[in-house]
């Protein structure tokens, strides 16, 4: 970090006058009178992904069953074509990379390709601070094949409760694991794992690994096909700013082209030969196989629109940004929040390459600090048992939002103005 920097409302304002991504802020609708830091749940509509959705509806008004082919962009590739776009983005070769599904049944269809127990190897290794979602389908896979959901699924512990250490995934690697399926960033702590140098263990050991890119993709840069993960997954709402629930992304290395994919379907034939209909399967020569129904068209033309702001802002000077407003965020919480009653800690890496693009901060009354927060218009979210997650998302957050969202924390604790909310999460954290 820069020793000059201040905690100070002007230095944030200086900050956000160096800032080459300021002109992206007017790109995005935002909520008013709202200081927006949850764009790691869901991102912002942006005015590109707000005309996207509505030339797609007119593609379906105006042209019907003709907007498989005619439409701008035709649905029939759609799939395909963003695809190559989001390769781009992720450091994959043109056909490495599909935009279907979403992120918790592309993961099931990963499974059903490149999880392939033998006798001796016959483990898949996970870790305890994963999502959810990814540990149940990779226990569904288990019972599937009738292995055993708790004994077959090794998680790699946790030394602190906030993050992961790689040695431990490596040493975890055991002549018994098939297969390695990791997070990049963990969606509580906002730790970024080494991908690299897991993906090297993974394959000196004789295991393939796929990455969960939710937490990290649109945030930081990838070099998925230089790296030669096997796949990846990951959704496109988060910091790709593709509207709730939208359409998915997964990746699959060349090298794996030509695998059968998992949960087969007509949207994986070949695309030329589709309407063939033949009872015969013959899969796409690339990630496309892994498509399984018809692609959900309304729901993946918002995620086309956002990609172009992502793309002409450019990962790199995302990631910069990024890591600057992280920086910030953390020398403020230790500036103004460190003596704060019962404290605050930090639960994210230091050290800007372990990190990803939130910050949680850590307070034994962090539910209540949430409510608090909302109710001053600033969006966080809480993360079980005592995590407020703070995302100043590149595109659209400035020095300043994290300077304002600081501030109200410090005058919330000092004022114990979280005390007038009642304990007790709502059903969305
Ligand atoms: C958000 C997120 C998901 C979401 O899964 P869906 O199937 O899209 O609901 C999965 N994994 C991680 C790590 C996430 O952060």
């Amino acid at each position: 970090m820069d020793s000059s920097w201040q905690a100070t409302e002007d230095w944030a304002r200086r900050l956000d006058g160096e800032d080459p991504l300021a002109r992206f802020r007017e790109d995005f609708h935002r909520p008013a009178g709202t200081i927006y830091m949850d764009g790691n749940s869901l991102g912002l509509l942006s005015h590109s992904a707000e005309k996207a959705v509505l030339a797609a509806l007119a593609g379906w008004r105006d042209k019907a069953i003709g907007g498989w082919l005619e439409a701008d962009p035709p649905w029939f590739t759609l799939g395909e074509d963003l695809g190559r776009l989001q390769a781009a983005l992720v450091g994959a070769r043109p056909g490495e990379v599909v935009v279907t599904g979403s992120t918790t049944v592309n993961l099931h269809n990963l499974l059903g390709s490149f999880y392939r127990p033998s006798d001796q190897r016959r483990r898949i290794l996970a870790d305890e601070l994963d999502f959810p979602s990814d540990i149940y389908a990779m226990r569904g896979h288990l019972a599937l094949r009738g292995l055993d959901p708790e004994g077959d699924l090794m998680l790699v512990r946790s030394r602190d409760g906030r993050t992961i250490t790689e040695e431990d995934v490596v040493d975890a690697i055991t002549d018994e694991v098939a297969l390695v399926v990791l997070p990049s960033v963990f969606y509580r702590s906002g730790q970024l794992l080494d991908l690299p140098l897991l993906t090297r263990a993974a394959h000196e050991r004789g295991a393939l690994i796929g990455f969960d890119l939710s937490h990290s993709v649109g945030v930081v840069p990838h070099n998925l096909s230089d790296w030669d993960v096997d796949f990846a997954f990951w959704c496109n709402y988060k910091y790709l700013n593709g509207g709730p629930g939208c359409t998915a992304s997964l990746y699959v290395n060349q090298r794996h082209h030509g695998t059968p994919p998992g949960l087969a379907g007509w949207w994986g034939y070949k695309k030329d030969r589709q309407f063939d209909m033949s009872l015969e399967w013959e899969g796409a020569g690339d990630a496309g196989a892994w498509q399984i129904g018809t692609i959900p068209v309304l729901a993946t033309a918002a995620v086309a629109g956002a990609l172009r702001v992502t793309l002409e802002a450019g990962m790199e000077a995302i990631r910069a940004k990024s890591l600057r407003l992280t920086e910030y965020l953390i020398f403020l919480a230790d500036e103004l929040l460190s003596d704060a009653p019962d404290g605050f800690s930090v639960g994210t890496p230091r050290k800007p390459a372990r990190r990803g693009g939130h910050v949680a901060l850590e307070h034994p009354e962090a539910v209540r600090i949430v409510k608090a927060l909302c109710s001053r218009g600033v969006v966080p979210d809480f993360r079980p048992p005592d995590v407020i997650r703070l995302a100043p998302v590149p595109l659209y957050c400035t020095f300043e939002d994290v300077w304002q969202t600081v501030r109200h924390l410090q005058e919330i604790v000092e004022r114990r103005d979280y005390k007038h909310y009642p304990p007790g999460r709502g059903t969305i954290a």
